[in-house]
């Protein structure tokens, strides 16, 4: 990962600050607005396809998680930070075949929907050393139409207490919570209630899983009104993506 070049550095970093201004101040408001204390809520910026310079342009602005949605992309951004201290959550889809790999790397995964990679990421995290328990949220679908439901990651909610339960059963993992994506179409209200409610399923057998991760640059305020505890957010305070994300 090399410098971006179409920047110039100075220009960057302002517009990063800026970006990043704008989205606390978005957090703020909506959480003025639903009474919510702002020491509640946790922003994950989300770096994927932006450079490490970034990762490095964010960290000087006092952000501590971050998060990526590929494998080989995290791993190696992850690396060439190493003398930062910042928080990788992964969210993308998780495969049987790096789930293990994913386990050992991340500081949070966010994408766990399906029973057959508890049995690997567990594995992976109890490789860890020195670490303690790999934090996991259960990715929840929150579209009603099966058809776009298919393909888009996260678990039917039906599914999801069993899968928590897995998570609570395997040493190296500590289940923190929920985090699902707003349905493409329809109200992002209605689908982010739906999280809450499947959130408190959850609670009521593991009260300490907490985090609800919800909200992205374009819902954040709703996902906020709605009990999200974790944003989400790369466009808002990076830009575009330089490829489709
Ligand atoms: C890319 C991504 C985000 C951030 O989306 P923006 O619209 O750029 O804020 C959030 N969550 C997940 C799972 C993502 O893959």
């Amino acid at each position: 990962m090399s410098e971006a070049g179409a920047h110039p550095a100075d220009g960057r970093a302002d517009a990063v600050a800026a970006g990043l201004a704008t989205v606390e101040r978005r957090i703020a408001d909506a959480c003025a607005r639903a009474g919510r204390d702002r020491d509640e809520v946790t922003l994950v910026v989300v770096t994927k396809y932006f450079p490490v310079s970034d990762v490095r342009l964010l960290a000087d602005l006092g952000v501590r998680e971050v998060g990526e949605n590929r494998y080989q992309e995290a791993v190696a951004k992850s690396e060439e930070c190493a003398d930062l201290d910042l928080r990788w959550h992964f969210m993308g889809r998780l495969q049987s075949n790096k789930a293990a790999a994913t386990g050992r790397w991340a500081d949070v995964v966010q994408s766990l929907d399906r029973a057959k990679l508890v049995t690997p990421l567990a594995r992976g995290a109890e490789e860890r050393e020195g670490r303690g328990p790999l934090d996991v949220l259960v990715q929840v679908n929150l579209d009603t139409d099966p058809e776009e439901a298919q393909g888009r990651g996260g678990a039917d909610p039906a599914d999801v207490p069993a899968l928590a339960e897995a998570v609570v059963a395997a040493a190296s993992l500590r289940l923190r919570g929920v985090m699902a994506v707003a349905p493409r179409e329809g109200d992002p209200r209605a689908a982010f209630e739906r999280l809450r409610a499947v959130s408190e399923t959850v609670r009521a057998v593991v009260p300490e899983a907490t985090y609800v991760s919800a909200g992205m640059s374009g819902d954040l305020e709703v996902a906020l009104e709605c009990g999200a505890t974790h944003v989400r957010v790369g466009g808002a305070i990076l830009g575009n993506r330089p490829t489709n994300g």
